[in-house]
């Protein structure tokens, strides 16, 4: 999947929980005048994404348009336009915190999901009931998929926020659905009486064979849990996650094995090949989609994916020998593994 970033501004700024996200440290480095991808960015992208066979590949998978807000982007239907031009799969993602239907955002996201671009959510348990819960009952009556990220802070949290998807579900004729969120139900209410401080190993044993889609043809719904991290005033994220404090969150990094599964565009066209958005400072970089030629592309690429591959196996040693967390010359993170 290409994750790329089209909009900086996000209609929660200036809320309480801003500071603690992920994207507030990367994406507030962007003057006001360059909030907004452009149509002609989003075509400048497009055409070095299908002469770089390593993007196109991940293109060919998904295009994944995110931010900030996407649907704040005033331009969001033409640059999605522009990418259904590279690949038929473009979806979108957005918080569907909305004030109303008259809002030019729900208007954007109408537009786009009759276009057959897919709008996946983040839930926000404080945005649910005044807004989340009433959009999602409308975009069931506009498409027939849908993934949710599910960002956890405890097991308290995630028990919260399945049970504010199973009751939505309830009601609904998508019985596939609400019996893959039962089994989620159930298998968290069993960590919470039996093992309420699990490590986060014990936690991926009892949910791990849980399928991640219920799929039928009338309904795909997907459901992704992630845990929430802290992130400090300079916006480094923590080295553990908030639900598992005990475990070092190690990151599996596919580019240091030669595999190039994701790649996330920010807005200023510099790409890493994970899901990293900018706050795990990765040194070695692997080129500038707006300002790189396809040749120069490649080239980054191939040079760094041999910095990885050197920076994690200094990173596998220090962990093995009780050294876990010191920096590599290479200068990619201690939990990169
Ligand atoms: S080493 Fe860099 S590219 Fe690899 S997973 Fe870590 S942050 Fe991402």
């Amino acid at each position: 999947m290409l994750s790329i970033f089209v909009e900086t501004s996000c209609n929660r700024y200036n809320r309480d929980e801003c500071e603690f996200c992920h994207v507030y440290e990367p994406l507030m480095e962007h003057p006001v005048s360059e909030w907004h991808l452009t149509v002609q960015q989003a075509q400048v992208m497009a055409d070095k994404i299908q002469n770089v066979e390593a993007l196109n590949s991940l293109a060919q998978q998904e295009i994944n348009l995110t931010g900030g807000e996407a649907s704040q982007n005033p331009d969001i239907v033409e640059i999605s336009k522009v990418f259904q031009s590279v690949t038929p799969h473009v979806c979108l993602h957005t918080n569907l915190d909305i004030l109303s239907k008259k809002s030019q955002r729900w208007q954007r996201l109408v537009e786009l999901m009759e276009r057959d671009v897919r709008i996946d959510i983040t839930l926000y348990p404080t945005a649910w009931e005044r807004s989340q819960k009433y959009f999602l009952e409308e975009m069931l009556k506009l498409q027939s998929k849908l993934i949710v990220n599910v960002v956890f802070e405890s097991l308290a949290d995630l028990q919260n926020q399945i049970g504010l998807l199973l009751n939505f579900f309830q009601n609904k004729s998508f019985i596939h659905v609400t019996e893959l969120l039962q089994s989620y139900a159930e298998k968290v209410a069993i960590l919470i009486e039996k093992h309420p401080n699990c490590d986060e190993k014990l936690f991926t044993v009892i949910m791990g064979d849980t399928e991640a889609f219920a799929n039928k043809p009338e309904y795909i719904f997907g459901i992704s849990l992630l845990p929430a991290f802290s992130i400090d005033k300079n916006g480094y994220r923590e080295m553990t996650s908030l639900p598992f404090p005990r475990d070092r969150y190690l990151i599996g990094c596919p580019a240091a094995r030669g595999s190039i599964d994701i790649m996330t565009v920010q807005q200023n066209g510099e790409m890493t090949p994970c899901c990293d958005v900018g706050n795990l400072k990765c040194q070695p970089k692997f080129g500038n989609i707006l300002q790189d030629s396809p040749k120069e592309i490649m080239g980054k690429m191939e040079g760094s994916m041999k910095i990885l591959a050197s920076g994690i196996s200094k990173n596998h040693e220090n962990i093995k020998s009780g050294r876990a967390g010191e920096q590599v010359e290479e200068g990619i993170p201690p939990y990169c593994s």
